[in-house]
């Protein structure tokens, strides 16, 4: 398979800054990148399913920064370090997934050797949510050391910066915010990990639906979201958009969860500044809904935080989009490569 070096910014490497890589292994792609500094000097994406064994994909990405670094006029001798950003579960000392939803065929590799054996440089692994946080800190429109990142998607994900690094935890859930409890009533809806009340469980993309579902089934009102027999948290927002009473209800209850659990985390980590990323926003700053989302997340933060945080903490959507993992993958590899 051929790479193509997708764009080099027009920017020769110089001979002071490191390179470091970044790969974000993702279900579907596999997004890599060289940074020097805060400069991308290449980037590219290849395709997950077209190799068996994460071994091919670490190969292929290895052929790529040669190629690139061979562009900007480097030597691949002049790679630093190579940092991994993988969804799951990952056991801290061999980089072994435990536990995913993606990449079954990948469970029990441990990540480090092969990447040690394929690069022969310094390698970090790091969690995609955590990796995201990292790139959103250092690179996005909010940086700060100190940082909240959930991403919203079929799931709940996040990442929390603390002095400018993730806080993994020791047992490789620190910053599992989806599993944040929120609710706590006999009638607590159960979370995809089986337990009760769980952030994910309402402000996941299911969750959303479900909420949709029950207030539909409570109204007599009409409705858009009535004549959808495959609701999905996009037509959600576009019925909130043209206008739908009750669509704007599940945005407005499903920004709530989000400000209880913001709340809570601001409570624990005092960050500098929470984004909100995935592609579950009801259309970000783009459209009246999304921003109306925003304001009643920081609404509800600020009604149950302290007021030093209720309203000091930035709150806001992310700025990186996709980029956030793999840009974040590599400046991981330069925190463990040059501390
Ligand atoms: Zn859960």
């Amino acid at each position: 398979m051929n790479t193509q070096i997708s764009s080099i910014i027009d920017m020769p490497a110089t001979e002071s800054e490191p390179v470091v890589m970044g790969i974000d292994l993702g279900g579907t792609s596999v997004k890599l990148g060289l940074l020097q500094g805060e400069q991308i000097i290449a980037r590219t994406s290849i395709l997950t399913n077209e190799y068996d064994q994460p071994r091919d994909a670490f190969i292929q990405a290895r052929r790529f920064a040669e190629q690139a670094l061979t562009s900007a006029g480097y030597q691949f001798e002049q790679l630093q370090a190579v940092g991994l950003a993988m969804a799951g579960v990952i056991d801290e000392a061999t980089a072994t997934l435990m536990e995913t939803a993606n990449l079954r065929a990948w469970h029990g590799i441990g990540f480090y050797r092969e990447l040690q054996s394929v690069f022969g440089k310094p390698v970090a692994v790091i969690n995609d949510a955590n990796a995201a946080a990292l790139g959103e800190a250092c690179y996005g429109e909010h940086p700060a050391d100190s940082l909240t990142f959930l991403t919203l998607g079929t799931g709940v994900g996040g990442g929390v910066i603390v002095g400018g690094r993730p806080i993994n935890g020791e047992h490789g859930c620190g910053g599992e915010i989806g599993h944040v409890t929120i609710e706590y009533g006999s009638d607590a809806r159960r979370c995809g990990c089986g337990k009760p009340g769980h952030l994910e469980a309402y402000a996941g993309a299911g969750g959303i639906v479900r909420s949709a579902q029950e207030l539909l089934a409570e109204s007599s009102q009409e409705s858009l979201m009535r004549e959808i027999d495959d609701l999905t948290s996009e037509k959600i927002a576009d019925a909130a958009e043209a206008g739908d009473k009750i669509a704007s209800q599940v945005v407005r209850q499903t920004a709530i969860y989000l400000g209880r659990a913001i709340s809570m985390l601001a409570h624990i980590a005092d960050p500098d500044v929470v984004l909100l990323g995935g592609a579950v926003t009801f259309g970000g700053h783009a459209t009246s809904t999304g921003r109306g989302f925003l304001r009643s997340i920081r609404e509800e933060n600020a009604r149950l935080s302290l007021q030093q945080i209720g309203t000091t903490i930035e709150i806001n959507f992310a700025s990186l989009g996709n980029d956030a993992g793999m840009l974040g993958a590599a400046r991981h590899a330069s925190q463990i490569a040059f501390r």
